[in-house]
C-alpha cells in the first residue's frame, strides 16, 4: 500500500487547479460536477493522502466516472496523468478489500478463461434468437439488476461461432511471405466480431504476410483499470508464454485498446523471468492501421465510391499516439472520399464497460458523439477499436442517420480482396 500512495503522490503533483482539463473532458462535459474533471479527481486524490477520505463508498462515484480517454492529459500543460491516479486509487481500493465480488468473479475467473466466456457468449446468443433478450429491458429484470437495460442496449446480435472457432491457425499468403506476425485476437473481436478477425487476417495475408494466430488469454486491461493488478499481471504471464514473440516480426491487434496494453505489459510485469519478453512484445506490438501504414498497401482491386468518416478511438489517438495513420489510409483508397467529424478524436462514451456501469453519462456523451458523425451523411464509419464500435453501433442504430460502423480492415477488404475468396 505505502509504494502505491507514494506512486499517487508523484503522479498528482504539480498540479495548478488552473482548470484547462475542463475544456475536453467527457465526464464533465456530460455532468458539469467538479470532481468529474482531472482537478476534481486529483482534488479528492489528496484528500484521500491526507487521510480525510477512505473507501467507504463517497469515493466511488470520482473514481467510477473516469472514462480513462486522457483527453485531460492533452490539454495540461503540467502532464499529470489523470487517468494514471484513478488506476492506483482504484488499485488503492482493491487491495483494501472494497471492490465488489461480480467484478473480483469477472477478473479471476471469467476473463482468463475463454471457455467460460464463450458459454457465456452461446447462451446470449441462442437468447437473442428466441426473442430472449428483449426481456432484459422489461421493468421487473431492470429493477431486479440495473444494468441489464444497458446490456441489452449495447450488445448487438451476436453470431453463432466465435472467430476463434472460424479462424485457421496459420494463414499463408499465395506466394514468398514478405513477414511473419502473430494475431493477437481480442476478446471483443473474438466473441462479438468475428468478421473483423477474418477480414484482418485476410487482408494480411493478401499482402503477402503469413499470419499466426495462437490462443490467447484476454489482454488484461479491464483488470488492471479497474484496480486488480494482480489478475491484470496473471493474464498477462499466459500470453507471454502463449505469444513465442522471438519467432515473429511483428505482433498485430485490429483492437486500439488490446494493442496499446500489450505495450504496457512492462510497467507491471514484476516477475524478473518474464520482464525481458515483456519489453520484447512492446517492440513488436502494433495496431493493425500502423502496421498497414507501415507496410504500404498494395494492389486495390475494387473503386468504392462510398463516403466515410472516422471515429478515432482514445486507445489509438493518445495513448498509442497513432494520429495520422488511418486518415491518411483513408485518403488514398480509391473511390473513397473522407468527411472529417468536428468531435472526430472525442471519446465516444464506451469506455470498456463504462456503457454499463455509467449509463447516463456514456448515453450523454454518445449523443453528443453521434450528433457530429451525423453532420457528415457519410455511408460508412470507419474505426479501429470493436468496444467503440459496439457504442457506436448502439447509437447510430437510435439515431436518423443511416451510417454504418465499420472497423478499418473490413472496409479495406472490400477494396484490397473484393474479386478474391471471402
Ligand atoms: S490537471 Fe492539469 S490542466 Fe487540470 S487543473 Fe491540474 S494542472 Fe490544470
Ligand atoms: S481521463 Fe477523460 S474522463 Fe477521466 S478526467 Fe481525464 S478527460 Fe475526464
Amino acid at each position: 500500500m505505502a509504494e502505491i500512495l507514494e506512486e499517487l503522490s508523484e503522479v498528482i503533483k504539480g498540479c495548478s487547479r488552473c482548470g484547462f482539463c475542463m475544456v475536453e473532458c467527457p465526464a464533465y462535459g456530460a455532468t458539469k460536477i467538479e470532481w468529474d474533471v482531472a482537478r476534481g479527481r486529483i482534488r479528492l486524490a489528496n484528500e484521500l493522502l491526507n487521510g480525510n477520505m477512505a473507501f467507504d463508498g463517497e469515493l466511488d462515484d470520482p473514481v467510477d466516472t473516469c472514462l480513462m480517454c486522457r483527453s485531460c492529459y492533452d490539454n495540461c500543460s503540467s502532464k499529470i496523468d489523470t487517468p494514471k491516479a484513478v488506476q492506483l486509487i482504484r488499485t488503492l481500493r482493491y487491495k483494501s478489500g472494497k471492490m465488489k465480488l461480480p467484478y473480483r468473479m469477472v477478473f479471476e475467473r471469467v476473463l482468463p478463461n475463454k471457455g467460460l466466456m464463450s458459454l457465456g457468449t452461446r447462451l446470449m446468443s441462442s437468447a437473442q434468437g428466441i426473442g430472449l433478450d428483449k426481456l432484459m429491458n422489461s421493468k421487473i429484470i431492470v429493477r431486479l439488476f440495473p444494468e441489464a437495460e444497458a446490456i441489452a442496449d449495447v450488445v448487438p446480435k451476436l453470431p453463432k461461432k466465435r472467430a476463434r472457432k472460424v479462424l485457421p491457425h496459420i494463414i499463408k499468403p499465395d506466394g514468398p511471405a514478405k513477414g511473419k506476425v502473430i494475431y493477437f485476437l481480442g476478446c471483443a473481436v473474438d466473441f462479438a466480431y468475428p468478421d473483423v478477425a477474418q477480414a484482418t487476417v485476410q487482408l494480411l495475408a493478401a499482402q503477402g504476410i503469413e499470419v499466426h494466430v495462437p490462443e490467447v488469454s484476454c489482454c488484461g486491461l479491464p483488470a488492471y483499470t479497474y484496480g486488480h493488478v494482480k489478475a491484470a499481471q496473471d493474464m498477462a504471464k499466459l500470453n507471454l508464454e502463449k505469444l513465442k514473440i522471438d519467432e515473429f516480426d511483428a505482433v498485430i491487434s485490429d483492437c486500439s485498446t488490446c494493442a496499446s496494453f500489450l505495450k504496457e505489459y512492462t510497467d507491471f510485469i514484476k516477475d524478473e523471468n518474464i520482464k525481458e519478453q515483456a519489453h520484447v512484445l512492446a517492440e513488436k506490438v502494433y495496431d493493425v492501421s500502423e502496421y498497414l501504414a507501415k507496410i504500404e498497401l498494395q494492389g486495390p482491386r475494387k473503386v468504392l465510391n462510398k463516403t466515410v468518416t472516422y471515429h478515432q478511438s482514445c486507445h489509438l489517438g493518445r495513448y498509442l499516439g497513432k494520429t495520422k495513420e488511418i486518415e491518411n489510409i483513408l485518403d488514398k483508397l480509391p473511390g473513397i472520399t473522407f468527411i472529417k467529424a468536428d468531435n472526430q478524436n472525442e471519446c465516444c462514451g464506451g469506455a470498456g464497460s463504462y456503457c454499463i456501469t455509467q449509463q447516463k453519462r456514456s448515453q450523454k456523451i454518445l449523443d453528443k458523439k453521434v450528433e457530429g458523425i451525423s453532420k457528415t451523411k457519410a455511408d460508412y464509419l470507419i474505426t479501429s477499436c470493436p468496444a467503440c464500435m459496439l457504442q457506436l453501433n448502439s447509437g447510430l442504430k437510435k439515431s436518423e442517420t443511416n451510417t454504418q460502423v465499420l472497423h478499418l480492415t473490413e472496409l479495406l477488404k472490400e477494396i484490397y480482396l473484393s474479386d478474391m475468396k471471402k
